[in-house]
């Protein structure tokens, strides 16, 4: 199937988890998840109406940013005016970060879903370029514990979250979860529902300088579970691009 096709099916897909769990089908960011994949794929999406893309390696996600961006610009030379990652797409960084590795993500993306310690977000903050907008960052949860996984504890979520809020360059939007593989709908479930437990404590704990509104959870295999326990927004590759 074409990418575009996928798109579609997935969009229902969405569209009716939503409905299922009471939501509004708007209340579900589809960020589609373009790594392994070069600009060829993301342009097709693009042209399917796609605005959004989540991105793991910076290298490669950066080169994809400045293809893409040189292809907005020839598509309307009108777009080539400054600011933001680029003009209509939104570019998600979604994979682990090493500090040094930082400065072309602070650089070149509108979002990061993997901040998971202070430094990390501190260095970013640092290198946010001064005529962007700031950098939109969810803090990544290791909700289910396992022990190599990149993410912050979710006792230590309150504190970690507390000193990124008040990072001048970065705005504190919410939380990332990649779950274990669960075995069926009801396991998966119950775990985004822990994860949006904390999210709601979180909201709940104090004032924010910006809403906390986003959880980011749910991919190709558990977004249908991911949805009902309050996902906003879900990173779907493979039932996109195809598998890698
Ligand atoms: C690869 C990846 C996804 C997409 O996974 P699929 O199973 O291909 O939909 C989502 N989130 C993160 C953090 C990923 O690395």
């Amino acid at each position: 199937m074409s990418i575009t096709s996928q798109l579609e099916v997935l969009r229902k897909r969405i569209d009716k988890a939503s409905t299922q769990a009471g939501r509004s089908p708007a209340s579900v960011t589809l960020l589609a998840v373009s790594k392994t994949f070069g600009a060829d794929a993301v342009i097709e999406a693009v042209q399917a109406g796609q605005r959004a893309f989540g991105e793991n390696y910076v290298q490669e996600g950066v080169e994809k940013i400045l293809a893409l961006r040189a292809w907005s610009q020839a598509q309307d030379p009108s777009l080539a005016k400054e600011g933001g990652a680029s003009p209509t797409l939104q570019w998600h960084c979604i994979g682990p970060l090493q500090s040094n590795k930082t400065r072309p993500v602070a650089e070149h993306f509108d979002w990061v879903h993997s901040v998971d310690r202070l430094k990390i977000a501190q260095r970013l903050s640092e290198q946010r370029p001064a005529h962007l907008p700031p950098l939109q960052v969810c803090l990544q949860v290791n909700i289910d514990g396992g022990p190599n996984k990149a993410g912050v504890a979710p006792a230590q979520a309150l504190a970690l979250a507390q000193a990124v809020a008040v990072l001048p360059r970065l705005v504190l939007r919410g939380l990332m979860t990649i779950p274990e593989p669960a075995p069926d709908f009801e396991t998966a479930l119950a775990v985004h529902r822990r994860t949006r437990a904390l999210f709601e404590t979180l909201q709940a704990s104090q004032p924010w300088p910006a809403p906390l509104d986003t959880l980011s959870m749910g991919m190709s295999a558990d977004l249908e579970a991911a949805v009902a326990g309050g996902s906003t927004l879900v990173r779907v590759g493979t039932a996109i691009f195809g598998g890698r």
